[in-house]
């Protein structure tokens, strides 16, 4: 029979087949995220399902526009499953709109910025140095070129956000948005008092829960949708869905956040990963879901107790989400927070070095590093297992000039990893 394989052949190749270069280079990081503890609190393992459909013939099409206005022809089905991803978000998070076009959560944010303010407006956000995100006004990132940004950090003493602060810095800059969010917070927020800030000012609010969208999903989180004028969040950190993300909104500012994503930033939308989106959202629905997000908080809290019984001290004491900052000058005062990340490395444990509030050292040193529970939790780790890499954690830091030791533990954190195997059904 007359094929596309017969007469392209190429085209029915398989990878394997086409490239055992790339082949290569990715089974060597599939057994690094087997064999090493994943503790990036960003990051995390997606489903098979979620993978299967975002390396799909969905990524064929261009289909620019929304569901049923379209700038291509022969997008019946991409409407679907756009509809169908726009129909779930809005469920699981209760929310009016969503649009689920953004390619990152930097895109989600800039849209939102682009469709409700001015050049030169003011925002007022976190600052990068107290757990802030680059895209909520850095002077590196688009933001802080574009827009005039005002910064809120945490309190010298209760390393929390000061909500009098904020009050304060609202009242004196009249700022046109407040973003609440960070990357690097391990404290709830109070959505509803920045609602009573923002409505002082007549400003809007922006929830940024890139990292917490899982958990607030799973309701360990409040939400900040009832609160909120927009809501963006990524996809992949404890959402566990493919890289992307999504922006949810008021009814009343659906069409001005639509039009900021197509036309005014992107072109074409990624189909197959909105695919994904569906798919992630989905399992996010589901009961096991809402223990899998639990976990993930327990897993954090028996983590964090460990580690301070352990001499380390912890930004606020401790955590009340996935993830816990460590401060390393409570214990070694001339280790920074990116030899420790890299003497964790050698022994099988990956974490990021990460600025403490008010920290001495330059953001390329940093004296702290950021844990997190959600790849572990997905592994299947639990509270017991949290103890055992508090441990291998303090251990290793303690031996860092010995490279014998973090051999030894290395070991160790293998032989615990085998125990829990990632993507079986790619490992075979
Ligand atoms: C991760 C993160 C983002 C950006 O996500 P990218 O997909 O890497 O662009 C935005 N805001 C916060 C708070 C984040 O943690």
């Amino acid at each position: 029979m007359d094929t596309l394989e017969s007469r392209n052949p190429r085209i029915a190749f398989k990878l394997a087949e086409v490239d055992r270069q790339i082949v290569k280079i990715a089974s060597k990081d599939l057994a690094r995220q087997q064999n090493s503890l994943m503790l990036i609190p960003s990051e995390n393992y997606a489903s098979r399902a979620v993978m299967e459909i975002q390396g799909s013939i969905l990524a064929n099409k261009y289909a620019e526009g929304y569901p049923g206005e379209r700038y291509y022809n022969g997008c019946e089905f991409m409407d679907e499953v756009e509809s169908l991803a726009i129909e779930r978000a809005k469920n699981l998070f209760g929310v009016a709109h969503v649009n689920v076009q953004p390619h990152a959560g930097t895109q989600a944010n800039m849209a939102a910025y682009y469709a409700l303010l001015e050049p030169g407006d003011t925002i007022l956000s976190m600052s990068l140095s107290h757990g802030g995100h680059l895209s909520h006004g850095d002077n590196v990132n688009f933001s802080g070129r574009y827009y005039n940004v005002v910064t809120y950090g945490v309190n010298a003493k209760t390393e929390r956000i000061d909500m009098a602060e904020v009050s304060r810095l609202a009242q004196q800059h009249r700022p046109k948005l407040i973003v609440v969010g960070a990357t690097a917070y391990p404290r709830q927020f109070d959505f509803e008092a920045w609602r009573r800030i923002a409505d002082s000012v007549g400003a809007y609010l922006l929830a940024d829960i890139a990292h917490i969208a899982g958990l607030i999903a799973g309701g360990v989180h409040p939400s900040p949708v009832p609160y909120s004028d927009v809501v963006t969040t990524t996809t992949h950190k404890t959402l566990r869905g493919p890289r992307g993300a999504m922006i949810m909104c008021k009814a009343e500012y659906a069409d001005k956040i639509d039009r900021a994503v197509f036309p005014g930033l992107q072109g074409g939308p990624f189909l197959h990963t909105i695919a994904a989106k569906a798919v992630a959202f989905k399992e996010a629905s589901e009961p096991a879901f809402k223990a899998y997000q639990a976990q993930i908080v327990k897993n954090a809290v028996a983590l964090a107790g460990r580690l301070t019984e352990n001499g380390f001290r912890l930004v606020s004491g401790g955590t009340e989400n996935h993830l816990m900052l460590m401060d390393l000058t409570s214990k070694y005062e001339k280790l920074s927070g990116r030899q420790a990340a890299d003497h964790l490395e050698d022994a099988g444990i990956i974490v990021n070095k990460n600025s403490i509030p008010y920290d001495k050292r330059k953001p390329r040193t940093t004296s702290g590093i950021r844990l997190g529970t959600p790849m572990v939790t997905t592994r299947g780790m639990q509270e017991e297992q949290m103890h055992l890499i508090a441990d291998f954690i303090a251990e290793a830091l303690e031996g860092r000039q010995k490279a014998a030791i973090k051999r030894r533990i290395r070991t160790k954190v293998q032989e615990l990893c085998a125990q829990f195997p990632i993507y079986e059904y790619l490992l075979s």
